[in-house]
């Protein structure tokens, strides 16, 4: 029998896993990339919950573990560096996860171990979208047409594919009002290997995190946010230290670095919501399909789980609808779960005056007492579920 066809349209860890996943199970796959090559950047995330199994599936826990970024737990302080709470991180949650990574090092585990034959475009982009009964075509910016059996689309949380299939009713991008810079600085004699987080007034928090290299991955995060989508990176940086001007601690040092930073990454935080993540022959996956944003967490373990699902959802069935349909129910519950942020959050994490921030270190120091560890330590819980991954048999 002729081997099913996919495309994939982004190569990061939605895409990447998914194709991992669908090559295994005897598909076709082709991924085409907008970046003229494979992207290594970004900063810390992690792998928790059901994303760890879908790990040792594919033989790649003890490969993420290695290329862990040495963090050792996670502290709130205050603008002399005095530690004033510890966040619990024991077991393989907590603030720190047993698998913390930057996400450049778990795209490049899982490039690094697709199976030969998963084709790649790089520096291409998808112009249209012809969803027809015996498949679906893509043709490119490029000039290629691509018919598949399959059009998987994982290009992140501003994806433009999405739009020529699904309509405005269908996707809700929900902007939190939160901007996060995160870059590469150096490290410095002063720093150590905890995830070290600051709160200031008017919303403005700063974390320095260790990495694996030597280096330091810092992030400033606030809340009322700048618009700086279509901003330069200079115009953006130059808007961020209006806006830390005042701030203490570690931040005139992370300003100055950050505008010769190698590897600087600028966020609007943005939910996507979509009442159905397919159409056809034609699904979505990671944060083009429903990103969580850092507030909610598990942005990458989701995009894992994503190929897994997906790839036995198509494999146990002939029904291509009813594939996607399961596929869509399994997820469904992990996203909301994460999407649905605690009401009153936002305002506890980014408090605006002293008032807020002396309220936030009481509740801080409440949280992170004896009694209510275990309570804070499910806080950080995400991509957990009783339910058994679907079945799926690689050849
Ligand atoms: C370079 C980079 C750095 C990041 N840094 C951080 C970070 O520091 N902290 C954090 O919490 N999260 C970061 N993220 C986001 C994080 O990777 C995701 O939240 C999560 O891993 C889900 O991954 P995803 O594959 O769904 O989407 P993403 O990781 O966003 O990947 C989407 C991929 O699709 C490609 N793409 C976009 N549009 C198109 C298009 N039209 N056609 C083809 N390809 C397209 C992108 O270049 C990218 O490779 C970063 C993402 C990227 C791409």
């Amino acid at each position: 029998m002729k081997n099913r066809t996919a495309v994939i349209s982004g190569a990061s860890i939605a895409g990447l896993s998914t194709a991992w996943w669908l090559h295994r199970t005897g598909w076709d796959v082709t991924v085409i990339e907008r970046a003229p090559a494979f992207r290594d950047g970004g900063q810390n995330v992690d792998v928790r919950g059901v994303a760890r199994d879908v790990l040792r599936e594919m033989g790649l826990f003890d490969a993420v573990a290695a290329r862990n970024t040495t963090e050792t737990g996670t502290v709130l302080v205050d603008a002399r560096g005095a530690v004033t709470a510890e966040l619990p991180s024991d077991g393989s949650g907590g603030a720190t996860a047993e698998l913390e990574i930057l996400r450049g090092d778990l795209a490049r585990t899982l490039f690094d171990d697709l199976p030969d034959g998963v084709e790649f475009v790089y520096g291409d982009t998808i112009a249209s979208v012809d969803d027809e009964l015996d498949g679906v075509t893509v043709t490119t910016a490029g000039g290629q047409h691509l018919h598949a059996d399959l059009l998987v689309i994982a290009e992140g949380v501003r994806s433009r594919t999405r739009a020529f299939v699904f309509d405005d009713g269908e996707v809700e991008e929900r902007d939190l009002d939160v901007t996060m810079v995160f870059g590469t600085i150096p490290r410095l004699d002063r720093d150590d290997d905890r995830w070290r987080w600051h709160t200031a007034v008017r919303g403005r928090q700063i974390h320095l995190r260790p990495d694996p290299y030597g280096t330091i991955r810092a992030i400033l995060a606030y809340s009322p946010g700048d618009d700086v989508l279509g901003t330069t990176r200079d115009e953006t940086l130059a808007l961020v230290r209006a806006r830390y001007a005042d701030v203490g601690w570690e931040a005139p040092r992370i300003l100055d670095a950050l505008a010769t930073s190698p590897d600087v990454y600028v966020d609007q935080l943005q939910q996507v919501r979509m009442t159905t993540w397919h159409r056809g022959h034609v699904v979505m996956a990671g944060d083009a399909a429903w990103c969580v944003t850092p507030m909610g967490g598990g942005g990458a373990s989701l995009a894992l789980t994503a190929g897994r699902v997906l790839t036995a959802e198509l494999a146990n069935t002939d029904d291509h609808d009813a594939a996607l349909a399961a596929y869509d129910a399994w997820m469904r519950p992990l996203v909301d779960d994460v999407q649905d942020l605690p009401r009153g959050l936002k305002a506890f994490a980014y408090p605006q005056t002293r008032a807020g921030l002396a309220l936030r270190r009481v509740v801080d120091k409440v949280m992170t007492s004896r009694a209510f560890r275990p309570l804070t330590a499910k806080l950080t819980q995400v991509a957990e579920t009783d339910r058994a991954l679907p079945p799926l048999t690689t050849p």
